[in-house]
């Protein structure tokens, strides 16, 4: 069969390339893909600057954001299903994976399909444990591909909220930092959970992101025209801050953004070498005095994939023409290059129809 494969470490090696059919072990289920979502981290793997190919091979097949259908009957599953699966596995010898919690592993030598020594879902067909599938509800259909950013954004907003409600807390306004994918669910996820909500990105006020945000009802800030200080002056302080944009500057001033007993949660990556500052009161004084929070968060336990895929089925009920806009580039594997290059939301690669 056909998958699309990369070289972990070799930069440019990401290539179309036939690959062994999966043949699925006792308890394993057999899927055919339909869909695989292209995200920053398939751009990182193919560049060559992130990813482990499996033991003793020097090929990863690419694809952690997957929707499939089943083959093949299975263990809790029927022939036609429509599934997603999660990305993490555990490291085989911690309490957090060995309780379910792999995005809490505490040692970091979990693997992750298609990105560190497993291999993903970006080929004709693929072999995954029931344990790590995820049902997607036929009325989500192919918007199931956005299952696995959503749990990310899930998972973030469920510990913003943990954090916050320590203490009586009233949430009510919410800041996302970053349009893309991430930014973008983010923003609806907080709409959804009842949040007034402002995005800000860097594109202009006219572009398709600025509506894309502003069709769930958030208010949407191009940068280039308000910076975030002067947003906070004028809205006065948010209880949550979600950052998306991957610019540890912009990670630390938003403690800066947070008002009383705020809870700043950080997705986005920034693995440049520099220094950062910003005005020693924020943090000397500002955060104690008004028990603000900040705190990183990554991947997503099985429950926010959950969640994630039921917020998601809420959303194109409410907002579903938006929402189906938010897949804005759909090709064929040959035209991977044309996915990975997509500036807007989701690119995905097809792989085949329900
Ligand atoms: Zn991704
Ligand atoms: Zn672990």
């Amino acid at each position: 069969m056909r998958g699309l494969v990369a070289i972990p470490d070799k930069p440019h090696s990401t290539a179309v390339a036939e690959v062994p059919d999966p043949r699925p072990a006792e308890g394993e289920i057999l899927l055919r893909t339909l869909e695989v979502g292209v995200c920053g981290t398939d751009r990182e793997i193919s560049e060559g600057v992130f990813g482990v190919a499996p033991p003793g091979r020097d090929a990863l097949v690419l694809g952690h954001e997957f929707l499939g259908v089943v083959e093949r009957d299975g263990p809790g599953f029927s022939r036609g299903d429509l599934v997603t699966a999660t990305v993490r596995r555990s490291c085989g010898r911690c309490d957090a994976c060995a309780g379910g919690s792999p995005d809490a592993c505490h040692t970091g030598d979990y693997s992750e399909r298609g990105i560190t020594r497993l291999d993903g879902f970006a080929s004709e067909l693929a072999v995954e444990s029931a344990e790590h599938l995820v049902a997607v509800p036929p009325s989500l259909g192919r918007l199931g591909v956005l299952a696995e950013p959503g749990s990310v954004c899930a998972r973030a907003i469920r510990h913003a909220c943990a954090v916050g409600e320590r203490q009586p807390w009233r949430a009510e306004r919410a800041l996302v930092v970053g349009a893309g994918a991430i930014g973008m669910l983010s923003t609806y996820f907080l709409r959804l959970d009842g949040f007034e909500v402002w995005t800000a990105g860097r594109s202009p006020r006219t572009t398709a992101k600025a509506q894309l945000a502003e069709a769930c009802g958030a208010t949407y800030i191009s940068t280039a025209d308000v910076p975030l200080d002067a947003l906070v002056d004028d809205v006065g302080g948010f209880d949550v801050v979600i950052e998306a944009a991957g610019d540890a500057q912009v990670m630390l001033d938003t403690l800066a953004l947070l008002r009383r007993n705020g809870v700043a949660c950080l997705l986005g990556v920034d693995g440049h070498t520099r220094k950062v500052s910003l005005d020693g009161r924020v943090l000397g004084v500002d955060t104690i005095l008004q028990n603000r929070a900040l705190l990183g968060s990554v991947n997503a336990h099985a429950r926010d994939w959950e969640a994630a895929v039921e917020a998601l089925d809420r959303a194109r009920e409410r907002w579903g023409d938006a929402l189906e806009a938010f897949v804005g580039l759909r090709v064929a594997l040959d035209c991977f290059d044309e996915a990975f290059e997509f500036q807007g939301v989701k690119a995905t690669l097809q792989f085949g129809e329900a």
